[in-house]
C-alpha cells in the first residue's frame, strides 16, 4: 500500500542539546546486546554535547532479578560511561502512570477491556506480529467474561509513518497489524509502551537509540506521543547482534556474550566495530574508558548498516 510519508510527523527536528537514555530491563547481567544500546546511545548524546539519562526498566516484578539493576550500574560505571542526574526507576513511578492514563481516559481515548486471551484469539482478524490483533470488541463497552478489566488506548484508521536514523522510512497501520493496545494490564501492572512514552516524556528525551527489536512498538509510541499532545523524539534503532544459534543475543543465552569489567575493553571494541566504527587495533589494550573516548569523537551514524546479524564470541 502506498501511503505519503510525512518525516517530519510530530518528531522533533535535531535539536540541541540532545537528550538521550539508556533504558535496560533489569533481567539478568549485562551482555553484548544490551551494551550496543548503552554505546549507541552514550556516543550519540554525548558526541552532540547532550545529557545521557539513565532508566532501570523493572516494570515487571516478575521479570526482575534481583541484584540485576545494581550489577549492571555498577559494571557501566566502571566501564567509564557516566550519566547525568539521578537515576530513575520505574518501579517507583506508578501513580504516575496512573495519572497519565487518568489523562487519557478524561480525553475518551482509552476504554476498559474485559476480554480474555482466548476470546481475543478468536475474535482476531489475523495474527499480528506480536500476537493477535486486537479487533475493538470492547470500545463500546465491555463486552468478554472477564472479572478483571485492561485499560486500552483507541488507536486510529491511519497510517502511522516516520524516519528512523538508521533503519529509514518506516510506516504501521495501527488498527490493522496491532489493534487498540493495553496501557494496564489486567494483572495491575502498567505496560511498557505507556512507561518509555511517560518517562521519556517527563525526562524531557529527545533522542531515542534502542535495539531494533523496538521497531515494532515506534508507531505505537509516536502515536501515544501524540494522544499526550507531545512531540515524539528522534528514533536510532541498532541493528541486533545474533547468537550463533540465530537468536537476538540476550540474557537467555547463558554466558555468551557476557559483559565484565576484565572483558570490557574487547566488548567494547567489538560493539565498536560491530556499528561500523572500525575502531584502530591498537585500541584493545586501551582501557574501557579510552575507547569511550575515542567513541564520542569518532562516532558516526552513517556507518551503521542497518542489518541483525550475527556476532561470533
Ligand atoms: N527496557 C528495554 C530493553 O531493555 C528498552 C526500552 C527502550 O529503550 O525503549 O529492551
Amino acid at each position: 500500500m502506498n501511503s505519503p510519508i510525512d518525516e517530519n510527523i510530530n518528531c522533533l527536528p535535531v535539536i540541541s542539546p540532545v537528550v538521550g537514555r539508556f533504558a535496560p530491563s533489569p533481567t539478568g547481567p549485562l551482555h553484548f546486546g544490551t551494551l550496543l544500546a548503552a554505546l549507541g546511545s552514550y556516543l550519540l548524546a554525548k558526541q552532540s554535547g547532550g545529557r545521557w539519562l539513565l532508566r532501570v526498566e523493572d516494570l515487571d516484578p516478575p521479570r526482575v532479578v534481583s541484584g540485576a539493576a545494581d550489577a549492571m550500574l555498577i559494571l557501566l560505571e566502571q566501564l567509564g560511561f557516566e550519566w547525568d542526574g539521578e537515576v530513575v526507576f520505574q518501579s517507583r513511578r506508578f501513580e504516575r502512570y496512573r495519572q497519565v492514563v487518568e489523562q487519557l481516559r478524561q480525553a475518551g481515548r482509552v476504554f476498559d477491556c474485559s476480554c480474555t486471551r482466548r476470546e481475543i484469539l478468536a475474535s482476531a482478524p489475523h495474527p499480528g506480529e506480536e500476537g493477535p490483533v486486537y479487533s475493538g470488541t470492547c470500545r463500546n463497552g465491555a463486552q468478554g467474561t472477564r472479572a478483571e478489566r485492561a485499560v486500552r488506548l483507541l488507536v486510529d484508521d491511519e497510517i502511522i509513518s516516520y524516519r528512523d536514523g538508521i533503519f529509514g522510512s518506516q510506516e504501521q497501520h495501527l488498527e490493522r497489524e496491532v489493534g487498540d493496545f493495553v496501557l494496564h494490564r489486567v494483572d495491575g501492572l502498567y505496560a511498557y509502551q505507556l512507561a518509555v512514552v511517560v518517562d521519556d516524556i517527563d525526562a524531557g528525551v529527545t533522542q531515542v537509540v534502542r535495539g531494533a527489536d523496538l521497531l515494532s512498538s515506534t508507531a505505537r509510541q509516536i502515536f501515544l506521543y501524540r494522544a499526550l499532545g507531545i512531540k515524539c523524539p528522534e528514533y536510532f534503532h541498532l541493528p541486533l547482534a545474533f547468537g550463533d544459534n540465530g537468536k537476538k543475543l540476550s540474557k537467555r543465552n547463558g554466558d555468551i556474550g557476557l559483559v565484565t569489567v576484565e572483558n570490557g575493553t574487547n566488548m567494547l571494541w567489538r560493539a565498536l566495530q560491530f556499528l561500523g566504527q572500525m575502531p584502530p587495533q591498537e585500541l584493545l589494550s586501551a582501557t574501557p574508558g579510552e575507547l569511550i573516548g575515542w567513541g564520542v569523537k569518532h562516532f558516526r551514524i552513517a556507518k551503521i548498516s542497518a542489518e541483525n546479524r550475527p556476532i561470533d564470541f
